[in-house]
């Protein structure tokens, strides 16, 4: 506050006679607005293999993890899909109950794995609604808290149940991303991507590379509703539910 101020304020004021507020000029109204920008750019980018089916069976599942060795850096951890109660669930943390519900579905995963399902699942590469995730760590590093950096690769396998056979539906993918970009990610995801599916593909209930159509959830009512699990799908012509590949129920 300039000196000038604060001495002429108490100036030829009489005693007990409060000082007359200075008269307020207007500012006047600029014709340019300073502005300061503020911008943040974020940058995701996942990719993910064709289908490899393979024969179901009681092993179903269990085979999902094994599909990461010799790529997963880290320990890697099996995502069920999620509850089919949980139906608006999204990592979008301004719908506060969509958020929530995504929350009680991933909240207790690793920071890796959480990592792994927003950037999979805001591209929609994968669906949890439906889609097993197996995922791990693939390339780069965690920062302090353990979440993986934007240069990091995370991915892994993502699997349901072909609505028409019953057979398991398994594609390699991959994710990444944050506040920055670096020249080699896509190269190396690019890499990591053939050598899951390469995997996938040395299992030995694999069957060959697939090209289907995904399972659509029947939003709201209507569809087939699956009595194991309470999937519902929008596809008419499903046989076998795309999320525990238990067979459809026809009334
Ligand atoms: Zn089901």
């Amino acid at each position: 506050m300039p000196l000038e101020f604060l001495r002429r304020k108490g100036t030829g004021t009489p005693a007990g006679k409060a000082a007359a507020p200075l008269p307020v000029m207007p500012e006047p109204v600029p014709e340019e607005v300073v502005a300061q920008d503020h911008q943040l750019r974020l940058n995701y980018s996942a990719k993910t293999s064709t289908g490899v089916r393979l024969q179901s069976g009681p092993q179903g599942l269990n085979v999902l993890g094994h599909m990461l060795e010799g790529l997963a850096t880290t320990d890697v951890e099996v995502v069920p899909a999620r509850e089919t109660t949980l139906t608006i669930a999204s990592p979008n943390i301004i719908r506060t109950q969509e958020a929530g519900e995504w929350l009680r579905a991933h909240g207790d995963a690793s920071p890796i794995t959480r990592h792994a399902l927003y950037v999979l699942e805001l591209l929609d590469a994968i669906d949890p609604a439906y889609d097993t995730f197996a995922g791990a760590m693939l390339d780069g590093e965690v920062d302090t808290s353990g979440y993986p950096e934007y240069s990091a690769i995370v991915g892994g396998v993502a699997a349901h149940w072909d609505e028409s056979t019953g057979d398991m539906i398994v594609r390699a993918v991959v994710g990444w991303g944050g506040k920055g970009a670096r020249g080699d990610t896509d190269r190396i995801g690019a890499k990591l991507l053939g050598g899951l599916l390469t995997n996938i593909l040395a299992n030995q209930f694999a069957l060959g590379l697939t090209t289907i159509e995904r399972p659509v959830p029947a939003a709201g009512r209507g569809g087939l509703v699956c009595a194991h699990c309470g999937f519902a799908s929008a596809h008419e012509r499903a046989f076998y539910c795309p999320k525990c590949g238990m067979r459809l129920l026809r009334g």
